[in-house]
């Protein structure tokens, strides 16, 4: 049984907002320390598990913001998977019909081949691929002239949420990463199990609030994000060299 484990954001936090370039040297200390690490972000879980796969770890997962989660039998004895998201078949059906009532018809991933979403998102065609493999959400690349906002309304009513990203829009189900979090301690069931979070954005806070040590990275403007969590430690170190902060934090606290 670790006595600590933490839940880390990937971009932006664990990875470098621009290069993406991870916190390699960080993730290692904390991997020979002992102390578990679960990725909690909006990447799918065949972008995660490549991630995973270069720096040598087997990790918990949670993806697609909440949706899924995946743990390794490293971590709970045998391997566990949880979904907590909708079908992605019944979310890209809703979409479809919230637009044609709209007069419209909007463009997402399960709408392109690899190549296509290459382009449009200047992954090469294995990343593209990684990122359509989406088990419970939609990226909609192409609203169609359709007002977002009636989109959005639209699909709140059948139990949807539409988000603007930084140049596309997803549309998930009622999860969040916070509802995922808790899940995974709810596996543990010990007070010996100190848990940690990092993250760097808006879209962590449930993440943050369901652990007892929340920690924010600097994003690359200098700034923090605001999100009202009094307890929240704020590390000086900008998206990995927070990160690697947020291990030193974990390391000092825990040994
Ligand atoms: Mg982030």
């Amino acid at each position: 049984m670790p006595a600590a484990i933490l839940f880390t954001d990937l971009d932006g936090t664990l990875l470098d907002h621009h290069t993406y370039e991870p916190a390699t040297e960080a993730v290692e200390r904390l991997r020979r320390a002992g102390v578990p690490i679960v990725f909690c972000s909006a990447k799918t879980i065949a972008e995660q598990r490549a991630l995973a796969d270069d720096l040598g770890l087997r990790p918990g997962m949670i993806a697609e913001n909440g949706a899924v989660v995946e743990l390794p039998a490293e971590l709970c004895g045998t391997p566990v998977s949880h979904t907590f998201g909708l079908p992605r078949r019944e979310v890209r059906r809703t979409i479809a019909q919230v637009a044609a009532e709209l007069g419209g018809s909007v463009v997402g991933y399960g709408d392109l081949t690899p190549s296509e979403v290459a382009t449009v998102t200047g992954l090469d065609v294995d990343a593209a691929r990684r990122a359509m493999d989406r088990a419970c959400t939609e990226t909609i690349v192409d609203l169609d002239g359709v007002d977002p906002e009636l989109l959005a309304r639209g699909l709140e009513g059948r139990g949807l949420r539409l988000q603007r990203g930084a140049r596309f829009w997803t549309v998930q189900g009622d999860h969040d990463k916070g509802r995922a979090v808790r899940w995974v301690l709810d596996r543990f069931r010990t007070d010996d199990l100190t848990s940690y979070a990092v993250g760097d954005a808006p879209n962590d806070r449930e993440m943050l609030e369901a652990v007892e040590r929340p920690m924010l990275v600097r994003r690359p403007d200098g700034t923090w994000a605001e999100l009202g969590i009094p307890a929240v430690r704020r590390l000086p170190g900008i998206g990995p060299s927070g990160f690697t902060q947020a291990v030193d934090v974990i390391l000092e606290e825990g040994s």
